[in-house]
């Protein structure tokens, strides 16, 4: 199948998914996770009507961005573990970061931003499986209240919402837990009415679960292999 047959059957499943589960499709982002293929494949997904595109390396995204450049109201977010002194980098590079997960590099890239004169959307990566191997803040620690209790400070960041990438099963049925975990996170965070946070985007699920994650509230589904077909070593 092509990428332009693939993005629409990914679109009518999603379609579909929030139907059942009494949603507005309308309300659901299709991201184009673009790791690892060539700016070719992301152009199709472009023409295909597609505007959100996820990388997970700044070093693999600095060499396909020039040639992008000219698809200018495409957002670019990052969503692989960042370290922070690639933080500069990734605030010029991307629209978007996806998985902020420590304080230190949130005032890392709200001081980029800053010196860029942009604002940066982000989002609040958590690890709802608790798996030590990665990255992301635990749903119950101090240190994720630190980062919301900072966010007023951090005026170049715009803080919109979580992200999760939960422990992968081969029945996507086991993810749907993890995606009500961080759902129900992101209702008692709302709850709090904290200055300068806001969470409205719940970024959850992939290709394999991404129709569970949208019975279970995901705004946005990040969805690689099911557009562009399967990854080259991995
Ligand atoms: C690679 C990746 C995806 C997409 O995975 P697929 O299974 O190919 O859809 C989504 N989110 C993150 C964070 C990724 O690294």
């Amino acid at each position: 199948m092509s990428v332009a047959e693939n993005i629409a059957d990914v679109r009518e499943r999603i379609t579909a998914a929030a139907r059942r589960a009494g949603r507005d499709p309308g309300e659901i982002t299709l991201m184009a996770v673009s790791k690892t293929f060539a700016v070719e494949h992301i152009r199709e997904a472009y023409a295909d009507g597609l505007r959100v595109f996820g990388e997970n390396r700044v070093q693999e995204f600095i060499g396909k961005a020039a040639a992008l450049r000219n698809l200018r109201d495409a957002e670019w977010h990052m969503i692989g573990h960042l370290q922070s002194n690639k933080a500069a980098a990734a605030a010029e590079l991307f629209t978007a970061i996806d998985s902020l997960d420590s304080l230190r590099l949130a005032e890392k890239l709200n001081a980029s931003a800053e010196k860029l004169g942009k604002k940066l959307g982000v989002l609040i990566e958590i690890n709802v499986g608790g798996e030590t191997a990665k990255s992301g803040l635990a749903p119950d620690s101090g240190d994720l209240e630190d980062l919301l209790m900072a966010a007023p400070g951090l005026d170049h960041l715009e803080l919109r919402g979580l992200m999760t990438i939960p422990p992968f099963t081969e029945d996507a049925q086991e993810a749907r837990p993890y995606f009500r975990q961080l759902r129900a996170l992101r209702d008692q965070i709302a709850a709090q009415r904290l200055p300068a946070v806001r969470v409205d985007v719940l970024s959850m699920g992939m290709s394999h679960d991404f129709e569970i994650a949208i019975e279970e509230g995901s705004t946005c589904v990040r969805v690689g292999t099911a557009i562009f077909g399967p990854r080259k070593g991995s």
